[in-house]
């Protein structure tokens, strides 16, 4: 069976006039690390769990994505977290969210849809089940990047002046989808949200059918953009619907949700998805995302706008 997976770095992409040689290569770097490191692991017979897990764990800890270390700032100044990890095979899922002490947030929620009874944990008690399985805490230090610390003060800023409410820029977050050789599907989503965000907003990456879907029968979808439209519009989850009702292949399915639901009411975002087949879909609304894919026998390929 052909085997596939793609990685995304958010649709928060930076302007054309912003994007200098050296950033472009530093963030094409860490798509094509993730990408490569969850491709080998399939390729050696992982399955597409584990593949994702392990590609958001490298864009986790990549610090010019918005999502584990180099996370935006609440409005309170602190991070707070957000992931989800979902295996088509079962449609066993597991998420935390407002998490401000796990390095990877994403292997916390692999570790819930392993070890618990339950989908979701949030804050605090999300953190004591990650610490009764083993997992050591790190301090809000490790988060911080002086890049975001930057956006995080000129959104205050702004907020201050009444020029917005500074809460919607800069989106970013990092997911993953795989099909392995054994038409398995798995999507996996990470998040930092949104700079400048409420205390206690979670967004839709850690929401099974908003941020992140998988289902053997039709796809793994994981979404990065403005989260409330993507909770509204249950976005990952209708994607799954247009395939398993309508019949649509994965790329029209995704073509629709985006730009016939999404845009025309507002929700500027995109999504990586990709179908028990191996066909990948990468699509967005807006002005690029960061992303990457590779599919069995083919090259990588990597691309921002
Ligand atoms: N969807 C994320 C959120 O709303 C942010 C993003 O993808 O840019 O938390």
């Amino acid at each position: 069976m052909p085997f596939a997976l793609a990685v995304h770095g958010g649709a928060g992409v930076l302007p054309r006039s912003e994007m200098t040689d050296e950033l472009r290569r530093q963030y094409e770097q860490g798509l094509l690390l993730a990408l490569q490191q969850g491709f080998s692991a399939l390729t050696q017979g992982a399955d597409a769990v584990s593949a994702v897990v392990l590609a958001v764990s490298i864009l986790e800890d990549y610090p010019l994505f918005n999502a584990g270390r180099g996370s935006v700032f609440n409005h309170q100044g602190q991070h707070e977290m957000d992931a989800s990890v979902m295996d088509g095979r079962t449609l066993a899922a597991g998420a935390v969210c407002a998490v401000s002490r796990i390095r990877n947030p994403v292997q916390l929620a692999h570790l819930v849809l392993q070890r618990s009874q339950h989908v979701m944990l949030c804050g605090a008690g999300a953190e004591q089940f990650a610490v009764e399985q083993g997992m050591k805490l790190v301090t809000p230090d490790y988060f911080f990047t002086e890049r975001r610390y930057e956006q995080f003060l000129q959104a205050r800023r702004r907020q201050a002046m009444q020029l917005d409410d500074g809460a919607t820029i800069p989106l970013g977050t990092v997911g993953a989808v795989a099909c392995d050789p054994h038409g398995n599907v798995a999507a996996a989503t990470s998040t930092g949200g949104l700079n400048n965000k409420r205390y206690g907003r979670v967004g839709d990456s850690p929401i099974i059918g908003a941020g992140t879907y998988a289902d053997n029968r039709t796809c793994a979808v994981s979404c990065t953009g403005h989260g409330e439209f993507f909770i509204r519009h249950v976005a990952a989850f209708d994607v799954h619907c247009l395939m398993a009702y309508k019949g649509m292949s994965v790329n029209a399915a995704a073509h629709c949700v985006i730009m016939e639901k999404l845009k025309p009411a507002g929700g500027e975002g995109g999504l990586i998805a990709v179908d028990p087949n191996g066909t990948i879909a990468m699509i967005f609304n807006g002005q690029g995302m960061y992303r990457a894919a590779q599919v069995a026998g083919g090259d990588p390929l990597v691309a921002i706008y």
